[in-house]
């Protein structure tokens, strides 16, 4: 894979995911905001017991979407270094069709499957 191909391909990735953590943040303040508004008995109100469980939804993939962020960042440094297309286990080259499935993957199929 070209050099510059691979850097649009995590560039997009990052764009997108960047926009979804963004996005999940302001939902998650949103929740906060909108908790202030019940008891904050969260054990007997049922409403907070539904709020914190969002809550913590949204922490979850925001977590995710920023992890996956810094898994892209380490990719665009794999790409400059010249190893984006070595499988970090084996050595071995990891094709091109999972690399523009997942950009920020380090490693081959055969590796991936055998986890
Ligand atoms: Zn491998």
């Amino acid at each position: 894979m070209d050099e510059r191909v691979a850097t649009e391909l995590i560039e997009r990735a990052r764009a997108e995911t960047a926009r979804l953590a963004a996005a999940l943040a302001r939902q998650r303040d949103e929740i906060v905001a909108a908790s202030e508004f019940t008891s904050g008995d969260d054990e007997h109100d049922p409403e907070g017991v539904t709020i914190a469980f969002e809550r913590a939804q949204v922490q979850a993939l925001l977590r995710q979407a920023q992890d996956d962020l810094t898994a892209l960042a380490r990719a665009a440094e794999r790409v400059l270094a010249g190893v984006y297309e070595v499988c970090e286990r084996c050595g071995g080259p990891i094709a091109e069709g999972r690399l523009t499935a997942l950009p920020a993957t380090r490693i081959c199929i055969t590796c991936a499957n055998r986890l």
